[in-house]
């Protein structure tokens, strides 16, 4: 017989399937279960009433009669295509069913006992379908998610149903048209079963396009995952209206599962993202699994203790937003995604904060405290040196008021298209003659493999080039605004 086995015991390693049996568990409890009782039950969740109503001919009292209609649960109908069938009658031209339509989900299994593909268990099988697994079952959409896969997945009656329940588990983000974001998580099933209730159920949104409260989002799947992570962050630290929906017990959990807590979960917590275009259907553009949060966290810590105590998580918010251009009804928010890009991977963020101050800030100096947190990045995960770091700011800030004031804007472009070490000397030198400036002598200290201080001499150009057209910007405001 096909039972669904439901138990906390240990994790499939699927986070798909694992995310899919913590909900399972929290409808039903553990135990054993008939594969259509709990079908039924799952179907009555996912298909809602859209608030329209269609007609269909009462052959019992020979009347047309009003149903309210139904579809699927928003996302869960861009991947769940089945549609309801009833049988139908002609009236006057028109056709009309003999009944409301009734949703189903059928699954028919072999007789035979074998291995399942998604959780090892010897069960009767059956061929994972688009509507549970659909990241699984067309290869061709959804290649890169299992690449090892060459035949079609067969699985048990657990994973089967799993598959679906894993819809109602989602934290999910819409941003229009343009893209679709799944967040799942993964960990021991006890506690992913104690975060799903305890912290993602009283944080639930009941907007239209997500249920999970972020910071910032776009159609990138960087910046909306970082603008998720600053959120669960603030959670911890008590940082946001947020983390008053939680019990201390619950903040605790996160501060666990995150790594940030004393004692830290056995088990730490990964992040795995989906994004994808909704449309008629769904087609996946990114997988990515996110490993390093305790590391994420520590860096969120050392921001915030430069940020004035009074609204430290705003201001913070505020920083990375901020790296976004009107674009027609929208924003382009391309340089917030590779700067979140970047620091989640521990990688540079200044080419692409230098992009949008050049390209994208529309003639506007960055926000308040934007250098004060990048310049924590820069020596915490960077290693710049302290002192070449004051020595850059202060000159940066020195050049980009002289040239405002000199009106040498051009000047700031050179300096920022500068292609090699030779070339930046060259501007230097230009600014020393034509502005009246000397350059530090930190700054001209090359070593070998072209480092300056240890840093390499492009990453110095870069910074300094975000410095002096940040005092220029600035400079230029104030002038206009007394003007
Ligand atoms: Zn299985």
């Amino acid at each position: 017989m096909a039972l669904v086995k439901i138990f906390l015991g240990q994790t499939t390693g699927n986070f798909w399937v694992d995310n899919g049996l913590v909900v399972l568990y929290r409808f039903f409890g553990e135990g054993e279960f008939e594969v259509e009782k709990i079908l039924e039950d799952l179907l009555e969740r996912l298909v809602q009433e859209t608030g329209n109503e269609g007609e269909y001919f009462d052959p019992e009292n020979e009347e047309i009669k009003k149903y309210p209609k139904k579809n699927w649960l928003y996302p869960t109908n861009l991947f769940i295509k089945a549609t309801p069938r009833a049988p139908k009658i002609k009236i006057a031209g028109k056709s009309y069913f003999t009944h409301p339509p009734a949703y189903e989900l059928k699954l028919s299994f072999s007789c035979k006992e074998e291995t399942c593909d998604l959780c090892g268990e010897t069960a009767p099988l059956t061929k994972a379908k688009m509507w549970n697994y659909p990241f699984v079952v067309e290869p061709g959409k959804f290649a890169n998610f299992y690449p090892g896969l060459k035949r079609e997945l067969r699985i048990c009656p657990t994973c089967a149903v799993a598959g679906l329940a894993a819809y109602l588990g989602w934290l999910w983000c819409a941003q229009g048209k343009d893209a679709l974001h799944i967040f799942c998580f993964h960990g021991d099933l006890a506690d992913l079963e104690r975060l799903q209730r305890e912290v993602f159920d009283p944080l639930r949104l009941e907007e239209k396009g997500r249920n999970v409260p972020l910071a910032f989002y776009g159609p990138y799947l960087h910046e909306t995952v970082f603008g998720l992570l600053l959120r669960l962050f603030s959670l911890v630290r008590r940082n946001s209206q947020e983390a008053e929906k939680l019990s201390p017990e619950a903040r605790e959990l996160l501060a666990q599962l995150l790594g940030a807590a004393e004692k830290p979960a056995v088990q730490p917590l990964l992040l795995y993202v989906v994004t994808g275009k909704p449309g008629q259907a769904f087609t996946m553009q990114s997988f990515k699994e996110f490993s390093r949060l305790a590391a994420l966290y520590r860096l969120y810590k050392a921001f915030l203790e430069i940020l004035p105590p009074e609204h430290p998580q705003e201001i913070l918010e505020s920083v990375f937003r901020q790296f976004q251009k009107r674009e027609g009804r929208g924003y382009n928010t391309i340089w917030r995604d590779k700067i979140a890009a970047a620091v989640l991977d521990f990688g540079d963020p200044l080419p692409f904060i230098e992009e949008f101050l050049y390209k994208g800030s529309e003639k506007r100096p960055l926000v308040f405290k934007t250098l004060e947190v990048f310049e924590v990045y820069l020596k915490e995960v960077l290693n710049m040196d302290a002192q070449l770091l004051k020595v850059i700011r202060g000159f940066g800030y020195t050049l980009g008021s002289h040239a405002q004031k000199e009106n040498e804007m051009g000047l700031l472009y050179t300096l920022r298209n500068a292609k090699n070490l030779d070339e930046f000397f060259r501007v230097l030198n230009d600014v020393q003659y034509r502005l009246s400036l000397t350059i530090p002598e930190d700054i001209l200290a090359v070593e070998s493999g072209e480092l300056i201080k240890g840093s390499p001499w492009k990453r110095v150009k870069t910074l300094l080039s975000i410095y002096a057209m940040n005092a220029f910007l600035r400079r230029q405001n104030e002038t206009s605004k007394e003007a």
